[in-house]
């Protein structure tokens, strides 16, 4: 297993749209337990294979407490949406910026899991957020875009300042 980098706001390769997963295979897998490795060293709830420069559609999930419940999507589509909620929501590519955002109050989703099966749940709560969030990322989208320009620049601009103070470090 691995920890791989997590690409961060303003960089373009996040904005590229994730390929479906013809074949869930033995790659696909290695795929999934490095980005859970990633995740839980990062001390994120979720992680789309985009924020690792992997453009397919691959997500890995735990809005668990004690991180014991582990949840993969692969080629996620959102079936059925309903309601509206606003949470305060964080991303490991938008690192240490917090903002709220409106989502869908509950979602139903089919997927595959890591083994190629299809499932198929109806989340609310924080896993109903975290897997709208995700599933933006596939699409090349992050929450920042959902602010106004002027608190979207404010994020970009505190964020390339501590990249050039990271990097002269
Ligand atoms: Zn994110």
């Amino acid at each position: 297993m691995a920890i791989l980098n997590v690409l961060t706001f303003p960089d373009d390769r996040l904005r590229t749209q994730a390929k479906p997963v013809s074949q869930v295979d033995d790659s696909i897998r290695t795929l999934v337990a490095d980005m859970f490795e990633t995740m839980q060293a990062e001390k994120g709830v979720g992680l789309a294979a985009t924020q690792i420069n992997v453009h397919k559609q691959v997500i890995v999930m735990d809005v668990s407490d004690d991180q014991d419940t582990p949840l993969v999507f692969i080629n996620p589509k959102i079936d059925a949406q309903s309601g509206t909620k606003i949470n305060e929501e964080g991303c490991l590519s938008v690192p240490n910026n917090y903002a709220k955002v409106e989502r869908a109050e509950t979602v139903t989703v089919t997927a595959l899991d890591a083994q190629g099966e299809q499932f198929t749940i109806t989340a609310e709560g924080l896993l109903a957020v975290c897997i709208q969030h995700e599933m933006d990322h596939l699409q090349g989208k992050l929450f920042v875009d959902y602010l106004s320009p002027l608190k979207r620049q404010r994020i970009m601009k505190k964020l390339e300042k501590e990249a050039r103070l990271a990097a002269k470090a």
